[in-house]
């Protein structure tokens, strides 16, 4: 087979400088990361901005009068903006939580147990992960509210005429992912979200896997909710956002009370701090919510064009690679462009588990399981698969060196068909 180069969309050596732990060695061999659907690895400006942080602003937020404090209020609320303006939001709009499982259980709990009732109907995908199931069978168990979920079609796209069946229903929430960490399937959102809306359902869209990797502008999408997670996109793990239309963050109530969070508290009752301060109770994040910042400075000026362009020339050189191996099977679609940057595959004739293993002795990290999918798996009659996800840092080189690596795996247990 031969091996294609690429004409890399920008400098990836010099982006590759800026990340210390891929200088690491494992097992010997240069680091290969191919992990990045789980979590990405921190540029030194990221790591900086923490170590700055802590050795020089270090302060509680929002509250002090002092100068530490109102520096540290300072570089957190600009922070907000920064994040906001990378998906086309206002900051009042976006509030930092944990991660995208924080963030769409903030709208099962704060907006769900406010708004459903016994017999309404709330719209998934089979293509969700966790994180986008489990709060919403929580939520429907309190509110006796009932999950229906649309399928996807045998090529791993959303059936949108199944889609449109369910909008038959009127629910009234639509939750469905951006692009699916497991088959890389990007789902049209705006055409999700217009549908969803002429039936009067407001929209969540978890965009755990999308904003890291391609340009978003949640205005353009026209969602109600939109999450995400920091650590999938340079930022430190323990920070992620809500996006929120402004009106639904007014009228929802609190997630969580606490500190922060309130403007006036009596023996009987409370009132609530403005919008996006309502939803964060106690003290934040603060630290990683400012490098949080930074990673957004960082992935702007490499350009979320350009990365989408990087993503998708590793992906068809993957797709290219393993389509040709006949004890390979492929899941999701096969068109680069209507995907994001991972691939998930299986041998024909081993765990997916051994495959991780074989590849790690060549300092090659790639992800196997169900990825937080076991809807998928089900459906696609595998109790686990491996998966390669990257980034802006990775190299032709290294996908060519992932597809070397596979013929050890035929080594340790024989050929597809062969004794
Ligand atoms: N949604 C999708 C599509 C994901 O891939 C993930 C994480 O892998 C999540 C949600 C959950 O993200 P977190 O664990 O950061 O909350």
């Amino acid at each position: 087979m031969n091996l294609l180069q690429i004409e890399p969309t920008y400098d990836v050596e010099a982006i590759r400088a800026d990340f210390p732990i891929l200088q690491r060695r494992v097992k010997g061999y240069p680091l290969v990361y191919l992990d990045n659907a789980a979590t990405s690895q921190k540029p030194q400006q990221v790591i900086e901005t923490l170590v700055h942080y802590y050795e020089n602003t270090n302060a509680n937020v929002h509250r002090g009068l002092h100068t530490l404090a109102e520096e540290a209020t300072e570089a957190y609320e600009t922070a907000r903006a920064k994040v906001a303006r990378f998906i086309g939001a206002e900051p009042e709009s976006l509030v930092f939580t944990r991660n995208t499982t924080e963030a769409i259980n903030l709208v099962a709990y704060a907006w769900g147990l406010a708004n459903l009732k016994a017999g309404d109907v709330i719209v998934l995908s089979e293509m969700e992960h966790h994180s986008n199931i489990v709060p919403w069978q929580l939520v429907a168990r309190i509110t006796g509210a009932r999950l229906h979920y649309v399928p996807f079609t045998p090529e791993g796209e959303l059936d949108m005429e199944a889609f449109e069946e369910a909008l038959r229903q009127e629910p009234k929430l639509v939750a469905i992912t951006h692009a699916s960490n497991v088959l890389g399937t990007i789902n049209p959102v705006e055409q999700i979200t217009s549908k969803a809306h002429a039936v009067g359902a407001k929209v969540l869209i978890d965009g755990a896997q999308a904003v890291p990797h391609r340009p978003v502008n949640v205005a353009q999408i026209g969602c109600d909710f939109y999450a995400f997670s920091g650590h999938k996109m340079l930022a430190p793990t323990g920070i992620g956002a809500l996006y929120a239309r402004r009106e639904l963050l007014e009228e929802m109530p609190p997630f969580m009370g606490g500190g922060e969070m309130i403007r006036r508290v009596t023996h009987e009752y409370s009132t609530w701090a403005d919008i996006p301060i309502k939803f964060e109770a106690g003290t934040p994040n603060i630290a990683d919510g400012i490098a949080f910042g930074t990673a957004v400075d960082y992935l702007q000026q490499v350009g979320m064009e350009s990365i989408l362009q990087h993503d998708q020339q590793l992906v068809a050189e993957t797709l290219r690679l393993l389509e040709a191996e006949e004890d390979i099977v492929i899941y999701g679609p096969r068109d680069p462009a209507s995907r994001c940057g991972l691939v998930s595959f299986n041998f024909k004739h081993v765990h997916p588990h051994d495959v991780a293993q074989i590849l790690d002795a060549h300092g090659i990290a790639i992800r196997s399981g169900h990825h937080c999918c076991q809807l998928i798996m089900r459906r696609l009659d595998v109790t686990a698969t491996a998966r390669v996800s990257f980034y802006l840092y990775n190299t032709i080189e290294e996908v060519h060196a992932f597809w070397k690596a596979l013929d050890d795996v035929r080594k340790v247990f024989g050929k597809y068909g062969g004794r």
